[in-house]
């Protein structure tokens, strides 16, 4: 019998518990039990269903009233919001952006597409988000200003943002990370794609940077298909965002006249239509999330299966739980065992820096995101249908 074997039956009863009558159960599955479909149909019924409409703006002002972001400019995907962004922070062309190994592949192809190059610093075992101690001591040994602008002396190459991600939904330590690249002049882009509900000090994560990026993919809290945001407080970033975003076109009652490369990033207004209904139900998808969380974290407090808690003075809005084992073959056994019997679980991403696009790219080391890598694990965190409570009660 390995360690953890005993508990293995245990927990796949527990998640089938929780999502009954679901089978198998998912990692992570949408729920549609709004206005989805109205506002659907009024989309169809008005012929705007592509990139002129209503819901795109309704959309937008949503996700700045819940996030306290002053702007919000909708795009096609997170992806897109992130390398926008990028680019509209000042990152070119063989550029440098501090970057962290253990985030989704989306993090580095957006710094590719510019023609930049990811660095990669490490993350804190805690909260699996970029450590601010790595970025500053990364900065103090490669980075140097000249003329008020960041360079890396290691490779000449100029370090135009930082972009750190709150893994998970756990937010990392962004005031102190945003604190030390203001004394390098470097802007801070926060990937906040998977924590929309997520605070720092009651501040929504995603607005402490320049700007910040979520995204809506059918696997996120919450989903219009596909689809992404870039928030931002600074009206002319804002500005320039939208209209990159939307090919860059002067306004004009009926010419087509374009003044530089944009972009056809825009959200058409039918995934808006769902992100309108999907936000009047994110406050209940995060109660119940967090719920779940709170069960989970008792279940797993008598084994030695650590459950991955919100770090202090934070609220997580838990999009993926996650669990930490002693050892690969712990992971291993539990993957294998989960999978085999109808409960999805999956384990952290490959680090960024083993992926041969990127195994070029400088880095510090990283010992807590490798050691990290043969020991996280998702377990299934979708919203739960109904909680516990109300199924017994239909049941007695
Ligand atoms: C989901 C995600 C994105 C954006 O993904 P899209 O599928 O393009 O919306 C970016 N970064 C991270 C960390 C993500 O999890």
């Amino acid at each position: 019998m390995s360690q953890i074997s005993h508990i293995l039956n245990e927990f796949e009863d527990f998640a089938k518990s929780v999502y009954a009558p679901e089978f198998p159960v998912l990692l992570h599955r949408p729920v549609f039990a709004g206005n989805e479909k109205t506002y659907l149909n009024e989309c169809i019924d008005s012929n705007f269903v592509s990139s002129v409409g209503a819901k795109v703006t309704e959309f937008e002002q949503k996700i700045a009233a819940f996030t306290g972001a002053k702007y919000a400019i909708a795009t096609v995907n997170g992806t897109a919001a992130l390398h926008v962004a990028l680019k509209l922070a000042g990152v070119g062309r063989d550029d440098e952006v501090i970057s962290q190994p253990l985030t989704f592949i989306a993090t580095c192809n957006a710094v590719s597409y510019i023609g930049a190059l990811p660095v990669f610093v490490d993350v804190d075992q805690s909260s699996l988000g970029m450590s601010y101690d790595a970025v500053k001591t990364f900065l103090y040994e490669h980075a140097e200003l000249r003329n008020g602008v960041a360079y890396n002396k290691t490779s000449g190459r100029r370090l135009s943002a930082c972009v750190p991600m709150h893994t998970f939904g756990q937010p990392c330590d962004i005031v102190s990370i945003v604190a030390v690249c203001k004394d390098y002049n470097i802007p801070v882009v926060e990937d906040a794609a998977e924590s929309l509900g997520s605070y720092i000090n009651e501040q929504h994560s995603g607005t402490f940077g320049l700007m910040g990026i979520l995204s809506f993919n059918g696997n996120k809290i919450i989903t219009t298909g596909g689809g992404g945001m870039i928030i931002t407080n600074d009206a002319d970033l804002a500005e320039r965002a939208k209209y990159i975003t939307t090919t860059a076109k002067i306004p004009h009652p009926f010419e087509y006249v374009h003044d530089e490369v944009g972009y056809n990033y825009r959200l058409p207004n039918l995934n808006a239509a769902l992100g309108c209904a999907q936000m009047e139900q994110l406050d209940y998808f995060i109660m119940r999330k967090r719920e779940l969380a709170l069960q989970y974290e008792s279940f797993f407090s008598k084994s030695k299966i650590a459950f991955i808690n919100e770090p202090k003075g934070c609220v997580s809005n838990y999009w993926l739980n996650a669990l930490q084992f002693d050892s690969l073959n712990q992971r291993n056994e539990f993957l294998q065992h989960t999978n085999a019997n109808g409960v999805m679980t999956r384990p952290i991403w490959r680090l960024m820096n083993h992926l041969d696009m990127f195994k070029h790219c400088q880095n510090d080391g990283l010992p807590n995101a490798t050691w990290l890598e043969e020991r996280i694990v998702n377990i299934p965190s979708s919203v739960p249908v109904a909680s516990t409570k109300e199924k017994t009660k239909n049941t007695s």
